[in-house]
């Protein structure tokens, strides 16, 4: 599939001269293309496009708007092999994570394609004979829509599916480091038959295009995925127009084993959950809390599965271990791996940069992690499992609800009630219980406290992109 030949407003290409910028393969370093650095100007067009186009798209039949949807879906589909070597050009992780992230991805687009028609309202009784009170759901108008670099596709189909089923119009800047992804998708909605204007896309300078987005007032949503602080500096630049917001943010995940869990079960997952894209998900485990009583057991088991990953490039089939996306990224795990070190954390497993090259790290397991370092209260966003026993749940439950974050965690367990109850009493958005793959389009994702407001998925995921209208009519 030819996606250079693309002429949003973001369009990528093959220049590198002034006003384009390149797009890295963070494996090898090699540029993997181009995109255009777009103006204040641009951003101010796109918003104008995008207001433009809202009326007819919203007054579009939602059968017709989830007759497109369904043909997107469809449409990446037929591409994933075409959309899943772009993402692991771009974003390093292995073949197979990206041909599940698009997956994902159609999986949203064809969710929101049925919930277009089901935006139902409702007939309140009213306290008087003479009087009706009816609510609608009337799409919320123009989206801003800023993604992360991690999934650039799923993060992306998550915003785009609620937001069209809807019936808005969207102005989508994607992650530097990731934006041809966005842009094959937007190919992708040309040729399911958008209509111009309902979908642009904006690279170029973050807090150029952000300031556009965040301040013009015909911008009524903006939905933001990203890290925390990004989050808190874009709430406070929605102020002055008071836009509605959503706010997919960082996570701190805890991963905890009680007594009875199944071990292999455990560790699987667990290895799993934390080493996926290198552990470069906002759902991925930070710290490990596992019981006295198994403690051994479970690391023995997860051990076994950690000596199993092959870090490598996301092209051969069989490397396991992504690289990470940059150089700083590399920095920020490797200051958590030395402060806990020096903080008396015992290095079980890796600790350096890996042989595969560049921006690899080795899988690296931390054990005795106390309060105090850094790998506790802050996102590693990296290869790195944090690993401390318990005897009393309860520290646990009050070393996990001290945190700032509040996205998701997980608790390994046979005891139902014993596992209901600690999963009940956790601050977080969601929970896997003996389960570790919570992003489902049919569920709610989302977090509490400085983890976001707002869910994406669902049925409630749509009526976030809807105002309620409540209308008193009198007879
Ligand atoms: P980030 O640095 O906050 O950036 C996210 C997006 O915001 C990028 O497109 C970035 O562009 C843009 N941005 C930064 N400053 C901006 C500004 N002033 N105005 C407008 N846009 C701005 O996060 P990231 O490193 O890409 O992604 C990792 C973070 O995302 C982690 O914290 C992770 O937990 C979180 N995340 C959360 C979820 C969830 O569902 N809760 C899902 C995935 C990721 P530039 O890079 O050009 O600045």
């Amino acid at each position: 599939m030819e996606w250079g030949k693309l002429t949003l407003a973001g369009a990528a290409g093959t220049r590198g001269d002034d006003g384009w910028t390149p797009v890295a393969d963070p494996a090898t370093g090699e540029t993997v293309g181009h995109v255009r650095m777009c103006s204040a100007e641009d951003a101010g067009k796109a918003v104008a496009a995008a207001h433009t186009a809202f009326a007819g798209w919203a007054g579009e039949a939602p059968q017709a708007r989830g007759a497109v949807l369904r043909r997107l879906a469809g449409l990446i589909s037929e591409h994933t092999e075409d959309l899943a070597t772009l993402l692991t050009a771009e974003q390093g992780k292995p073949l197979a994570e990206s041909r599940a992230e698009v997956a994902s991805a159609a999986g949203y687009f064809d969710f929101f394609a049925e919930e277009a028609r089901r935006v139902n309202g409702e007939v309140v009784a009213s306290p008087r004979a003479d009087s009706r009170i009816l609510v609608t759901h009337k799409p919320v108008g123009v989206v801003a829509a800023i993604t992360p670099w991690n999934f650039p596709v799923s993060m992306v189909a998550r915003k785009l599916g609620p937001a069209l089923a809807a019936g808005c119009t969207v102005v989508l800047k994607p992650a530097p480091q990731t934006p041809l992804s966005a842009l094959a998708l937007a190919a992708l909605c040309r040729m399911a038959g958008l209509p111009d204007g309902v979908l642009q896309v904006l690279t170029g300078d973050a807090a150029t295009i952000g300031a556009v987005l965040t301040q013009d007032p015909r911008v009524a949503f903006l939905s933001f995925t990203g890290s925390t602080a990004t989050g808190r500096l874009l709430y406070g630049q929605c102020a002055a127009t008071i836009k509605k917001l959503g706010l997919e943010l960082g996570g701190h995940a805890p991963f905890i084993v009680l007594p009875d869990a199944d071990l292999d079960k455990a560790a699987a997952l667990a290895v799993a959950a934390k080493f996926r894209n290198a552990g470069q998900t906002c759902v991925c485990p930070n710290r490990f809390f596992v019981h006295d009583a198994v403690y051994d057991d479970f690391l023995r088991r997860f051990l076994q599965q950690v000596d199993r990953l092959v870090p490598g490039d996301g092209r051969d089939p069989a490397s396991t271990l992504a690289p990470l996306i940059d150089e700083a990224a590399l920095a920020k795990v490797e200051r958590h791996v030395a402060d806990a070190v020096a903080k008396g954390a015992k290095l079980t497993r890796g600790g350096s940069r890996a042989a595969a090259g560049r921006t690899w790290y080795e899988a690296t397991i931390l054990e005795n992690v106390g309060e105090d370092m850094l790998v506790s209260c802050e996102e590693t966003f990296g290869p790195v499992a944090a690993l401390s026993h318990f005897t009393d749940v309860e520290e646990v439950k009050a070393s996990v609800n001290a945190s700032q974050y509040g996205l998701a965690g997980y608790v390994f367990g046979r005891d139902i009630s014993l596992v209901l109850k600690t999963a009940e009493s956790l601050d977080l958005g969601m929970v896997g219980i003996n389960a570790i793959h919570l992003g489902l389009e049919m569920a709610p994702i989302g977090g509490v406290k400085q983890s976001g407001l707002g869910r994406e998925g669902g049925h409630a995921g749509i009526l976030d992109y809807c105002e309620q209208q409540y209308l008193l009519v009198g007879l």
